[in-house]
């Protein structure tokens, strides 16, 4: 087979894995003594995204999708009737190498499904990596997909090489792992998870020593593949947070493919639940949210307002809030104010007190703020906005928004 059709099969292949994203990584210099190319910073990265918003500045590939396993959500299942290739790791360093010299991309992103064994797997991957640095002095970035099954040394070897590491847990619970992922082991993955923060841990300890994996781990879960809803999902996704120090966890709209088993669903989830998902994700990740704030109860996130909107309407007693008067990690809670802007507020008290038209300088989003802030010169009309009202009005199309004015009394 070409290699051009095999690039065409393995790419395609892994467009379902969402976690391609390199932020994190560490700049390196193109220019150094020992000649490396491809640094992601500076000069010469591209950056582009499918039509569906994925991101594809890396050469985002498998090393093969055979694959004995046969998770029921995956097109590269053993049983899934799809063309099948596989790159020697000699093909991947080559397209890696000459994709880097011509600008296409900006790093590799490379996973596989699983052939002879896991260890033989994560062999193959760790060679394409080693073989990068050490023998291209490859200084772009690299992400490799980690087999939770393989021998922990092979793991440990990964890091030494890789940007990132992740391991995909797939799926929110143990149950639908086991159902949808039979050859698949929760325990597995954690403990594999565990043995990548024990490294980044004693790396931490030790930043003089051998490299690992300097922008941390992450993992990816299918949304919609499984009937788990938005509070399962970010309850796991904050435990895996606080065990593992993940650096991200991704959310993948599950794709229904040509002849799906009956296991998983015939539809998509909306993509908006996804992209819902990672509003609330960014929240627990940096704005001090916890699960439980964001997902009280069983069920969904909203879908026709954002989940800091949604958590300000259902907690009003913390608002209107004294902007003059409020600490900043308070003050980032509020709807259309970021944890930039709420700095700044509080930056700015201790010049004078905080105008309304401090905050249209700052560009918050003066109508997402107007019913949840007081300043020294603007408050809220008390009692003409219900919660419910607000949530009609703020969900609504941008042209049906011109209310605000109205309510305004300073
Ligand atoms: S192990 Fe990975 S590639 Fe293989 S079927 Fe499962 S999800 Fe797909």
């Amino acid at each position: 087979m070409k290699l051009s059709d095999k690039l065409e099969i393995l790419a395609d292949a892994a467009k379902y894995d969402a976690s391609c994203a390199s932020s994190g990584a560490p700049k390196r210099a193109s220019d150094g003594n020992d000649g490396g190319i491809g640094a992601t910073t500076g000069m010469g990265i591209c950056h582009s995204y499918t039509p569906d918003g994925r991101c594809v500045s890396l050469l985002k590939i498998l090393l093969t999708n055979f694959c004995v396993y046969d998770c029921q959500y995956c097109v590269n299942r053993r049983t899934s009737n799809v063309p099948r290739a596989r790159f020697s790791v000699a093909e991947v360093v080559k397209l890696t190498h000459d994709f880097y010299l011509r600008n296409y991309i900006d790093g590799l992103f490379l996973s596989s499904g699983i052939i002879q064994s896991s260890d033989y797997t994560m062999e193959q991957l760790v060679a394409v990596a080693r073989t990068l640095r050490e023998v291209h002095h490859f200084k772009g970035y690299i992400h490799l997909k980690t087999i939770p099954d393989a021998d922990p040394l092979l793991i440990a070897e990964a890091g030494r090489y890789a940007d990132r590491l992740s391991v995909n847990i797939e799926l929110p619970t143990h149950d639908s792992v086991t159902r949808l992922a039979p050859e698949k082991n929760v325990h597995t993955i954690k403990l594999a998870m565990g043995s990548i923060r024990r490294k980044l841990d004693e790396k931490a300890e030790e930043p003089k020593g051998p490299s690992f994996a300097p922008a941390g781990q992450s993992t990816q879960m299918i949304v919609g593949a499984d009937a788990s809803d938005d509070q399962t999902i970010l309850n796991t996704a904050e435990t895996l947070y606080g065990s593992y120090k993940l650096k991200r966890v991704y959310y993948s709209a599950f794709s229904p493919i040509p002849q799906s088993p009956d296991s998983v669903p015939l539809a998509p989830p909306p993509l908006l639940r996804e992209h819902r998902l990672y509003q609330a994700d960014f929240l627990l990740r940096g704005y001090g949210f916890t699960a439980g704030e964001l997902m009280p109860a069983a069920g969904n996130l909203a879908l026709d307002v954002d989940p800091k909107l949604a958590w300000a309407l259902a907690n009003r007693e913390h608002f209107p809030m004294d902007l003059n008067r409020a600490d900043a990690e308070m003050i980032a809670r509020v709807p259309g104010i970021g944890l930039r802007n709420a700095k700044r507020i509080v930056d700015l008290r201790r010049l004078r007190r905080v105008r309304w038209e401090d905050l249209s300088r700052l560009r918050c989003s003066m109508k997402k703020i107007a019913p949840f802030v007081v300043t020294a010169d603007y408050k809220p009309a008390q009692g003409l906005a219900s919660s419910d009202l607000l949530r009609r009005h703020l969900g609504a199309p941008q042209e049906q928004m011109n209310l605000w004015p109205e309510l305004k009394a300073a």
